[in-house]
């Protein structure tokens, strides 16, 4: 806590001013005036530890003001505070985004998103957005040195062979990815870019009055990343000077391009974060609290997909039962189409709904499963969250539809006299695409929710390696 100079009461970081004030007397005071403090010498930092006791999920404050309800599980619970103390991070990208700013831009974007459920557009519920600092790791990079590369261009009616060389001296910093297992990767890529010259030297004076979490994850998972993200870069500005140029790159670009790995430092970035909870799953939402750019998991409100759907087929139905060129023997092949699409469709999202609900592809948190693994021995089989996915697509409503098209297109071969095998063989399909179409919209919701987290033994700040 930083006391007011005016009357004592703790002083919390104001974005709009950019500076400390006490809400009690109004006195201001810049972050430069209490840098100097003892606590600025100082690689550590005295913080409060809330724990959630329904999923253990932690966060951090530098004051000790309890938080009635948990980001993570969304759980409303009074959260129990136990005194603790973590590395600092080097820098820090102050809040720019008020909360005001914050509930604007989620409103634009829900107000967009017809199917979405009322709930998540009453302005009581925006009010529960709060200002969290997470740990990324900030890494560095320098490529100098002469770069050769082939190429060719089409000249007329022959192809020019050309080599290319130019000078590379430059240096990439603030590539970043987020430190912490507890906070989905594909949610934080979908806020970053952040952007490196707002950072500003760590003091803990900028989270008073906000949240933070801690790094648990090394700075070694997301170095490949980083560096392919750095070549990927370099490629774009050497296309764009040799434009009209097809350039055949290296397959060492590392080693092509003298990309040098300079290190990566620890750093604390704004967000603003929203949970919704319903019966077991949670939605999040997540405002970049420099940039104001948004991502959200946008459920749908069943009834109101229902009505929206008819309210379109209907028209649709009656427009096309008043073409005459729609023969029989056509609309068996029109169903059938519409049945190889209604299973590719329904084959996708159970693919993507599966990874999402191992978070297969979240390398931050595979990291820490695997370090559980290793320093338990077996995972406790509550943490077990690859096994706790609740959603079961099931094969067989999938392949209805395929069955479907195979009766299509045997009754089309076939090619019967009488109409009535063509009627009866759509219906047929039609009702099979239906029933497959139906339990996919009933799962779809599950594809943007997720299951309820549960945290291993999670002790963050003690690996901040690199
Ligand atoms: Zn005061
Ligand atoms: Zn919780």
């Amino acid at each position: 806590m930083i006391p007011c100079p005016g009357c004592g009461a703790g002083m919390r970081f104001d974005i709009a001013g950019q500076r400390l004030k006490c809400d009690y007397c109004g006195e201001t005071a810049g972050i430069d005036e209490v840098k100097a403090g003892k606590q600025a010498r100082r690689s550590d930092m005295d913080l409060t530890a809330f724990v959630c006791p329904q999923c253990a999920g932690t966060i951090y404050t530098t004051g000790s003001e309890a938080t009635s309800f948990c980001f993570f599980c969304g759980a409303s619970v009074e959260l129990e505070g136990r005194m603790t103390r973590a590395k600092k991070p080097t820098h820090i990208i102050p809040f720019q985004k008020t909360k005001e700013e914050c509930k604007k831009i989620y409103a634009d974007l829900t107000r967009k998103a017809f199917f979405t459920p009322g709930e998540l557009k009453d302005p009581a519920f925006l009010e529960r957005f709060q200002g969290i600092y997470l740990p990324f790791w900030n890494y560095r990079f320098s490529q100098v040195g002469q770069v050769h590369l082939t190429g060719t261009r089409e000249k007329g009616d022959y192809t020019e062979h050309m080599s290319l060389s130019c000078n590379l001296n430059g240096e990439y910093d603030g590539i970043s990815y987020d430190a912490s297992s507890a906070f989905d990767d594909e949610l934080c890529r979908c806020i970053t870019p952040y952007q490196a010259d707002a950072l500003e030297e760590f003091h803990p004076a900028y989270l008073s009055g906000f949240y933070a979490d801690l790094a648990d994850v090394d700075s070694s998972v997301y170095l490949e990343d980083a560096e392919t993200e750095v070549n990927r870069e370099t490629e774009k500005q050497i296309l764009s000077s040799f434009s009209g140029t097809h350039i055949e790159w290296p397959s060492d670009k590392s080693r092509a391009y003298h990309t040098t790995f300079e290190g990566a430092s620890a750093a604390m970035y704004p967000v603003w974060f929203l949970t919704w909870r319903k019966d077991n799953r949670v939605a999040y939402a997540v405002v970049n609290g420099e940039t104001g750019k948004v991502a959200a998991d946008l459920p749908i409100d069943e009834k109101r997909f229902f009505l929206g759907t008819l309210l379109l087929a209907v028209p649709l139905f009656l427009l096309l039962a008043t073409f005459p060129v729609i023969t029989a023997e056509l609309l068996i092949v029109l169903a059938s189409i519409l049945s190889v699409v209604t299973f590719a469709v329904y084959y996708a999202s159970s693919k993507e709904l599966a990874a999402r609900e191992t978070r297969k592809n979240d390398k931050g948190y595979q990291y820490r499963l695997k370090k559980v693994q290793e320093d338990g021995g077996m995972i406790p089989p509550k943490a077990d969250y690859a096994g706790r996915g609740q959603v079961r697509m099931g094969i067989a409503p999938g392949i209805l539809p395929l069955i479907g098209a195979a009766a299509g297109m045997i009754i089309r071969i076939l090619n019967p006299v009488s109409d009535f095998f063509y009627y009866g063989g759509t219906l047929l399909i039609l009702v099979f695409a239906a029933a497959s179409l139906l339990r996919l919209v009933s799962r779809f919701n599950e594809l943007t929710t997720r299951p309820i987290p549960e945290f291993h033994d999670r002790e963050g700040g003690d690996e901040n390696g690199g």
